[in-house]
């Protein structure tokens, strides 16, 4: 892998720990591995308690002198930042889809989308406006500024190792934060190629660390019970987001949290069918299913079901599994066999109640973690990926009559990410969009994720938003000035 980057330095065996590259020394290492070929790529430091309160210590110094300056002086920093990842997004993508197993073409997408959220929040830096409140008596003036958290620290997994980190490492230093990272074990060479980057462009010494550990929970610990430590940044499961959330309960730590998802599709008998289609398969397949928007459960209506079950099932026969290296190849592996082992599960726990495999079904015959893109019909609630995240290439098929039924199952979990919708009527889109209790609603389209938007769940999927002009808000505190004249 190295020899194959134009800049070879992106790829590193070093931690960055308060401003400085810190190697393993004698202390204890843990591999990152291609999930692609089980190769190992390196070892990293396996730090600890001690490394991370370095880096809180770092970072808390380090944010006043960050904060003084100006939004535009920041914002030129994160500029270059992002120039630096537009620059280098074929390295970046290349890190990615080795520790990661993604294509390199969607790996590159992420790198582009990742750095767009540097981009963007370089721009809002310069924008974090307060405001003039009329007083409440003849001789009060009222004022309200918005002041930085302080020291984030950010805990993040492995589906998206470039982007997850991006927004929110974005808006935390535009606006004046330091922040600690700790990425995801399997993944953490996007997250340091990344840091290599961003020391380049001039983020001061401690205002960025990333922690590599093999032990989330330790690290966590830290994060959650050192008072420098102001705010949780989270993405990862809602089962690691309630122990996050509990352990910052004690200090009353701010948190934002961007947990799981249980997303339905659902396609109604006025859609654009191809459109619906395409949309499903860029939903549900996309990172291999690997997402917390991926669609998880399809609802097709009765009168065209079959119709929509056939071209699906013509759409995902195209699908090339593979190698994220290898020409044409649209879905890589699973990310570890746990993964796979899910994937199982959901596929014999629905076959076992009635489900029928329309295509795919079992492990792909290149072995190792890959498995064969699914499609299963006639799946219904009584079935267990009704209720829990897939995670995997497997898209269950439920047949709907009619709207109000169709809107109540969707809405029957505990998760609100995102949901998408396919239909044409006007009234039936503004009914539809209105009762879906989702933070994310995709009408006829099965690609919402941009920096532009607010990115972000209701229910048990979090709080917060990413992206957008709200995505500074996480990362803020409002003060309220009274002055009496
Ligand atoms: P995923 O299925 O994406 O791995 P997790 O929620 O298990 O979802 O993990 C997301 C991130 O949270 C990863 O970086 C993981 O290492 C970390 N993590 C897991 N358990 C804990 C914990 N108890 N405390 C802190 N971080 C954790």
């Amino acid at each position: 892998l190295k020899q194959s980057l134009g800049d070879p330095s992106l790829l590193t065996d070093k931690a960055f720990v308060a401003g400085e590259w810190v190697g393993a020394g004698s202390g204890p290492t843990f591999p990152v591995h291609n999930p692609s070929t089980g190769a190992k790529i390196v070892d990293l430091p396996d730090l600890g308690f001690a490394d991370a309160r370095r880096a809180i210590d770092a970072a808390e110094e380090a944010q006043k002198a960050w904060a003084a300056r100006t939004g535009k002086e920041r914002a030129a920093v994160l500029r270059k930042w992002y120039d630096l990842m537009i620059a280098h997004a074929d390295d970046l993508a290349a890190i990615l889809t080795a520790e990661m197993g993604k294509p390199f073409a969607e790996a590159k997408g992420e790198i582009m989308y990742g750095a767009s959220f540097i981009e963007w929040f370089a721009e809002e830096a310069k924008r974090v406006y307060g405001d003039v409140i009329p007083g409440h008596q003849p001789d009060k003036r009222i004022v309200v500024v918005k002041q930085p958290v302080g020291v984030v620290a950010s805990i993040t997994p492995w589906n998206f190792p470039n982007a997850m980190i991006a927004r929110k490492v974005g808006p935390a230093l535009a606006v004046g934060c330091a922040f600690v990272s700790k990425p995801a074990k399997q993944t953490p060479l996007s997250a340091l190629a990344m840091a290599v980057l961003a020391e380049r462009a001039g983020v001061p010494k401690g205002v960025l660390s990333v922690v590599t550990s093999a032990s989330s929970s330790k690290i966590g610990e830290e994060f959650c019970s050192n008072p420098k430590v102001r705010k949780i940044t989270f993405t990862g499961s809602t089962e690691v987001g309630r122990i996050l959330m509990r352990q910052s309960a004690e200090q009353i730590k701010k948190t934002s949290m961007e947990l799981g998802g249980n997303a339905p599709f659902i396609v109604f008998d006025d859609a654009d069918l191809d459109a619906a289609v395409e949309g499903a398969m860029m939903s549900k397949y996309r990172n291999n299913g690997q997402t917390c928007v991926c669609a998880n459960r399809i609802y097709v209506q009765a009168g065209v079901y079959d119709a929509f079950a056939e071209k699906l099932v013509a759409a995902v026969n195209k699908m090339k599994v593979g190698d994220g290296f290898e020409d044409g190849v649209t879905t890589g592996p699973l990310i570890d066999m746990a993964a796979v082992e899910k994937v199982e599960e959901h596929i014999a726990d629905a076959t076992g109640k009635g489900a029928k495999i329309a295509t795919g079904g079992k492990r792909h015959a290149l072995g190792g973690t890959f498995f064969e893109p699914t499609v299963l019909t006639g799946v219904t609630p009584a079935m267990a990926v009704t209720q829990e995240e897939t995670f995997g290439p497997v898209a269950p098929l439920f047949r709907f009559e009619d709207e109000a039924d169709v809107i109540a199952q969707a809405n029957d979990t505990i998760f609100g990410l995102a949901s998408y919708f396919y239909a044409k009527d006007m009234g039936r889109v503004w009914r539809v969009a209105e009762a879906l209790e989702y933070g994310i609603v995709g009408i006829n389209t099965g690609i919402i994720s941009t920096e532009v938007a607010p990115f972000g769940g209701v229910k048990q999927s979090g709080t917060g938003r990413e992206g957008s002009k709200y995505g500074c808000d996480d990362y803020l505190e409002i003060k309220y000035m009274c002055m009496s004249i």
